[in-house]
């Protein structure tokens, strides 16, 4: 995929810890290229960050150090496109549980939980409808002790809700999250999504 110019897209994966292999693969299925990103220097190479899932308080801590986390803030505070699935919704979250997400990123305006589905609900599967442009997708969704969107606020716009009503799937400008894992399966619809839709779009 080509940005206006003709050059190359390059999409970054935070790649300090958990599932940025699986990101990395489903952006090169899609023809764009990809850059494992572990230093705040390497997010000036590319043109969006996916935050993948995996233990966001380890993450914290990798961001935590040097200026890595107010480079990065900065960067999607002026619109740069980010997507973050489980562990990166939470980085991502303004509150967590109402209370300000102090060791995270805390630029999008949605309150989450983690770990929202208890033990015996640590891992499961299920199909969700994702609605793009009046087009409903059927979407295999994989949580991993998943977190649980509480509640956004006005500008975010919902992308899916599951059977339970929950939401999985919310967009706020050039921000997206899920609160499952498409990387982990087949379907290319959420990464596509991301980059037609997120990335290319004002
Ligand atoms: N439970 C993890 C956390 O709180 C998130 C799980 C995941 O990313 N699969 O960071």
């Amino acid at each position: 995929m080509r940005k206006e110019g003709g050059k190359h897209i390059t999409v970054g994966v935070l790649a300090l810890q958990g599932s940025f292999l699986e990101h990395k693969k489903m952006i090169e299925r899609l023809g764009c290229e990809s850059l494992e990103v572990r230093k705040v220097n390497e997010l000036g190479k590319i043109d969006a960050l996916i935050i993948p899932g995996g233990e966001s308080t380890t993450m914290n801590h990798h961001l935590a150090l040097g200026d890595f986390r107010s480079v990065l803030v900065d960067k999607i505070n002026s619109g740069f496109p980010v997507y973050g699935t489980c562990a990166g919704a939470i980085l991502l979250a303004k509150t967590i549980d109402g209370k300000e997400n102090k060791n995270g990123l805390a630029v999008m305006d949605i309150d989450i939980s983690r770990n929202a589905y208890g033990s015996q609900m640590d891992s499961f599967e299920e199909i969700i409808k994702i609605v793009i442009d009046g087009e409903i997708l059927n979407v295999p969704a994989v949580y991993i002790r998943a977190p649980k969107i509480n509640s956004v606020g006005s500008g975010v716009e919902i992308l899916s809700k599951n059977q339970e009503g929950e939401i999985v799937m919310a967009r706020q400008g050039k921000m997206l999250v899920t609160t499952f894992h498409p990387e982990l399966t087949h379907d290319k619809s959420v990464h596509s999504y991301f980059l037609e839709r997120v990335i290319q779009t004002l």
